[in-house]
Order: structure tokens, then sequence, then C-alpha cells
């Protein structure tokens, strides 16, 4: 990852540049951004470009040996820590230094990843991951090393919003007071789930999503994908680059939301009890971050609704498949009962990180919407 693989963000990276040309490199810096908006690919080649021992004056030289380990994820020097939680084959013990064979593998592939495809990748997408207590010390192990080679020792924290809570204290105190010629590249999604003790501590870099211009390019160019398909996708994923990567490679999820969720307002409308529970059975099957990203993609829907009954075709960002769908549901949703909807739906989101049971939350959930979609004839 070099800087000329990042989408978009031609500001920052000059702004990155000129900051190690004059010195002015701050310890600790939090690249901040949505969902597929590059803060990692930004940070990993930023690390890149410090390391690098012929850097030119737009990005690092791709060819010295510094460069070459940055081209396997094996720098001495670079150090990763990323949520984790205890899988089939790891089920005690576990660090972020377990994971790294996974890590190296996803980030090789692209550094545009989705949380949830990282807990996919280590097979906890139904368990919540953090970067827990071990990593904190491994932390602060590392920062004992002098560094081997490059002029930094960088510490990559992905998703610095999962760190245990009561492990942060230790790494507070180094951010702190960081020994000599250590970076701490952080990354996070969700600016208000960050430790205000890290948060004050770090300089943050707040990344916009990528323009829609710069994905259809990088589409175009990078992926080598037909023009119309490049716009299509652009258009629909609206600043999310991971996403779009998504849809280019396997669209089959996307697919399969939007398969279970008409399955699944058909019934309820219906008043269907018996597809109800059957599906409810189905669904309660997959893990829990697959049943948030579900809810999240069914809110979707029901706003998309919303804007189609208010003509609001110029806003929605849509496949073909969506559209139809969303064209023969909207008469079920107006501005009343997509209120209630919405608060149900987000009630379930919260009672599904606190562990629900979500077999009784998905039926309980299917007899709301049920009521909400038909409530003239109660
Ligand atoms: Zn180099």
């Amino acid at each position: 990852m070099m800087f000329k693989d990042v989408i978009g963000h031609q500001r920052i990276i000059q702004q990155l540049i000129s900051n190690a040309g004059n010195h002015r490199v701050s310890h600790a810096q939090l690249f901040l951004g949505s969902e597929g908006s590059g803060t990692l690919a930004l940070a990993l080649s930023f690390a890149r470009y410090l390391q690098c021992r012929d850097k030119g004056p737009g990005d690092a030289c791709g060819k010295c040996p510094s460069c070459l380990k940055f081209d396997r994820l094996e720098h001495p020097d670079l150090h990763f820590f990323f949520p984790t939680a205890p899988n089939q084959l790891h089920k005690k013990d576990i660090s972020s230094k377990l994971f790294l064979p996974q890590w190296r593998e996803l980030l090789n592939h692209s550094p545009y990843f989705t949380y949830l495809q990282w807990l996919e990748k280590i097979g906890v997408e139904n368990k919540q991951a953090i970067i827990n207590a071990e990593d904190c010390n491994n932390i602060i192990r590392t920062l004992g090393l002098k560094s081997y080679e490059g002029p930094y020792k960088i510490i990559v924290v992905y998703m610095v919003e999962k760190i245990f809570y009561s492990a942060a204290p230790k790494v507070l105190k180094v951010l702190e007071e960081p020994p000599s010629n250590t970076l701490f590249l952080m990354v996070s999604e969700n600016k208000d789930m960050v430790l205000n003790t890290i948060l004050s501590r770090t300089q943050v870099l707040r990344l916009p999503p990528p323009s829609e211009e710069d994905i259809r390019q990088a589409l175009t160019e990078k992926q080598g994908l037909p023009a119309h398909r490049a716009r299509e996708i652009a258009f629909v994923t609206a600043g999310n680059y991971a996403e779009a990567l998504r849809l280019t490679t396997e669209s089959g999820e996307q697919i399969a939301d939007l398969e279970a969720f008409r399955e699944w307002m058909r019934y309820c409308y219906s008043r269907d009890a018996d597809r109800i529970l059957k599906w409810v059975e189905q669904i309660a099957r997959t893990g829990r971050e697959r049943q948030k990203s579900f809810f999240q993609y069914g809110l979707k829907i029901f706003r998309l609704c919303l804007l189609h009954n208010y003509q609001a075709h110029e806003l929605l960002r849509l496949e073909k498949d969506e559209e139809d769908f969303v064209t023969k549901f909207s008469p079920f949703i107006n501005h009343t009962n997509l209120l209630q909807i919405v608060e149900a739906f987000n009630i379930a989101i919260q009672h599904l990180e606190r562990n629900a049971n979500p077999k009784i939350l998905f039926a309980d959930l299917s007899f709301q919407l049920m009521a909400l979609m038909r409530p003239q004839e109660q």
C-alpha cells in the first residue's frame, strides 16, 4: 500500500508528506473516517512513507529494502494490534499476535475491508471482539524494544474504539509520554466510541468519504470494471470503497440480505406465523454481527421506502433488484409507522448488543411489524 493506492484524500496526503518533511510528525495520530473511507489504507501508506529509505517528493519508492518488507507486511518496526475474539482454533490466551497470518492475508488483499469482513476472516462474526489486555501488555512490551531498522517504531491500532476499557490506562500512559521515535497510528470508524482520554492525546485526522468520482475512477482503473458497472457501483455505495470492492467481488451477500428481507416482510404482511417462525430459526443461526448488519440493511430499506414515497427519486441509490422491491414495498410504509419501525429496530439492535436471544428478538420484532404494517385491520 502506497499513497498512490489510496482512493482520494490528496489534500491529507500532501499534509502528511509536508509534516514528515518538516519533522513535525505527531507521535499519536488518529485516522478517523466512516467505513470504506480508507483510514487503514492511509495509515499504512504513511507508515511506509516514513520508513522508506529512498522516498520521492510524493510517495515511497516501492523498491528499497524497507518498502519490500512493507509489501509483505513484515517490517520489523511495524506492529499491528486489532480486535480479536476466541474462535474454533484459538479458544484462550488470544491476542492480535495469534491472528497475524489472517490479518496479513486480508490486508494484503486490500486494506479496504469492513470490520465485519475482518471478524468473518477469523471466524468470530457472532462475537464481540476487543483489543484485549494481552494486546495492551504487548503494546507496552513492543515499546521496550529498540527500533531495528527504520527511523520509527510504528504501532498501528485498528479500530481503537474496541480497546478493552480496563486495560486502556496502561496504553494511555505511553500515549502521554511515548519513547522517542515511536509512532502510534490509530484507526477508528466512530469517534463517539473512542475513549475521550485517547482522543485528547492524539492528533485527529478526519477523512471524508472518497467522492463518487474517485471511486468510479478507482473501479475502472484499478479493478478493471467496465465504465457502466463502475458508475453504478460508485453511485450505490456513496463513498464506501470497501463496500464498492465487496460489490465487485461478492455481491452475493447484498443479494442474500435483500432476499431474506423480502421474505421476512412478505410473511409479516401476510401474517403467516408458521413461516415467520421458520424464517426466525434461520436468521437466528447466523452470527450476531451478521444479524446486526441485517438490521442495518432493513433500516436502510425502510428509509428508502419513505424517500420513494416523497418522490425523492434522485436521492435513491439503488441496484436494480432493490429498486424493484422498494417500489413494491413503499406503499406499506408511511411517516407514522416508519418512526415506530425505526424505533423498534434500534431497540432490537441494542438488545442484540447486550446478548439478547436472537430467536426471541426476531420473533418479537416480526409481530410488531405485522401490527405496524397493517394497523387498520387490527
Ligand atoms: Zn522505499
